[in-house]
């Protein structure tokens, strides 16, 4: 196990009706709030009305910025960004999933900019100062609610990355699971996706002895193939989608990745794909990971015996470990086609023809991952088998 020094300064506020709390969190840091959030959604489920009637009832001065788009802008983070400086706005609060948190992150920084904030996202500039924002979550996916990370799309140059400074952490996060229930089920399952992706990114690592963390990795991957299982069809059922939720902040809050460091290469992979074809996240991950996988089980066969052991059920009795391996990563195809995650990239409508270009911007700041090191002529291959 590697050294590490493990912070997460995020305040959780989590259960039904944890909204209450929203003006007395904020006013820790003014009173003059901008409230960001996605393409409507919040106005047809009832979060908007109780945001603002929170908000008013505790004397707060309501600015609002509405219509991040999923996978969010950078000409939308400087709109916001520029709101925040003609209404000299003291805090944020992000009402939303994971575009509107990452959009946030990077409204908050550039608020306190001159210069252009994909400075930050290409890493040029790190942000020396960030107004303070929170989050009230509606779509369990991500962990942006209790993470520093933010991925953000430049749709000029078609460049979509991830980047994060500790500025980025939310002051807290208001995670209750009745907000998510209005999630469409295409959703719900890219939220399946993408927390599991992200245990399988921080899985695939170079240590070879974290049992601890082997056994935290697999119980969470267990507990996300049976809950997602029913979540799909039972998108009322509140204490399922409490445990979605707190499984999509698990995901990727650092509790998973003490005293190693994940892959992340397909997560690289899926935002070349996203930048140039804007799909969803989540629909990239779950057509990239199981190739992915088939491409660099060669490097630890027997790792992939055992997640497929432990975390799918496969019985490897008599079975070599790549036997084996292969077997788990059919039974993760199997799973998510079930719940109806997209397969191929052909359904999204994507050929070959732009392969190349993905490929070379996926690869554009170096080998991608960790514990697989890819190149471009890699990542050509997993796009290629993933068509
Ligand atoms: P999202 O893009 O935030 O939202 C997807 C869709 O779900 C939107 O159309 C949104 O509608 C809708 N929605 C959200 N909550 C809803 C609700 N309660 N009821 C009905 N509809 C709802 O999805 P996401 O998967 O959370 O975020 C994806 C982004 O996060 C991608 O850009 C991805 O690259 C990034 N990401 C970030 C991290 C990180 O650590 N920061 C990790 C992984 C991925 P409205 O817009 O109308 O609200
Ligand atoms: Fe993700």
């Amino acid at each position: 196990m590697d050294n590490f020094i493990f912070q997460n300064p995020v305040k959780l506020l989590f259960g039904k009706g944890q909204v209450s709390n929203l003006a007395e969190e904020l006013k820790k840091y003014g009173k003059n709030v901008l409230v960001v959030y996605g393409g409507g959604s919040i106005k047809k489920n009832g979060v908007y009305d109780d945001v603002m009637n929170v908000l008013k009832e505790g004397g707060m001065t309501v600015h609002e910025f509405g219509g991040v788009e999923p996978n969010p802008r950078l000409s939308t983070a400087i709109a916001a960004a520029d709101l925040c400086k003609r209404a000299d706005i003291d805090v944020i609060v992000a009402v939303g999933g994971g575009s509107v948190i990452d959009c946030t992150k990077l409204i908050a920084s550039a608020a306190k900019y001159d210069g252009n904030p994909w400075d930050f996202v290409i890493q040029k500039a790190t942000p020396q100062e960030a107004l303070p924002f929170g989050t009230v979550l509606t779509l369990s996916a991500t962990s942006s609610e209790m993470n520093a990370g933010s991925v953000i799309t430049n749709e000029e140059t078609q460049e979509k990355y991830g980047w994060g400074t500790p500025l980025n952490y939310p002051k807290f996060s208001i995670l209750d699971p009745s907000y998510t229930m209005s999630v469409p089920r295409d959703q719900t399952v890219n939220g399946i996706v993408d927390t599991m992706s992200h245990i399988f990114e921080e899985y695939f690592n170079e240590s070879s002895n974290t049992p601890f963390q082997d056994e935290m990795c697999e119980s969470a991957l267990r507990t996300l193939i049976s809950t997602g299982a029913q979540v799909v069809d039972q998108p009322n059922d509140y204490d399922l989608r409490a445990t979605m939720m707190l499984a999509g902040v698990w995901g990727l809050n650092g509790f998973l990745r003490m005293g190693y460091t994940g892959d992340w290469g397909t997560h690289d992979i899926e935002h070349a794909v996203s930048a140039i074809y804007d799909i969803p996240h989540a629909g990239g991950l779950s057509i990239l990971f199981p190739e992915w996988m088939r491409y660099t089980m060669h490097l630890n066969p027997q790792r992939y015996a055992q997640l497929a052991v432990k975390a799918f059920g496969v019985d490897s009795t008599g079975k070599t470990d790549e036997e084996t391996a292969l077997e788990g990563i059919n039974k993760l195809e199997e799973f998510w086609s079930s719940i109806g995650a997209p397969r191929k990239l052909a359904d999204f409508d994507i050929d070959d023809s732009k392969i190349d270009l993905m490929a070379e911007k996926a690869a554009a700041r170096g080998p991608l991952g960790n514990f697989a090191k890819l190149n471009k002529e890699d990542v050509v291959k997993i796009l290629t088998n993933s068509l």
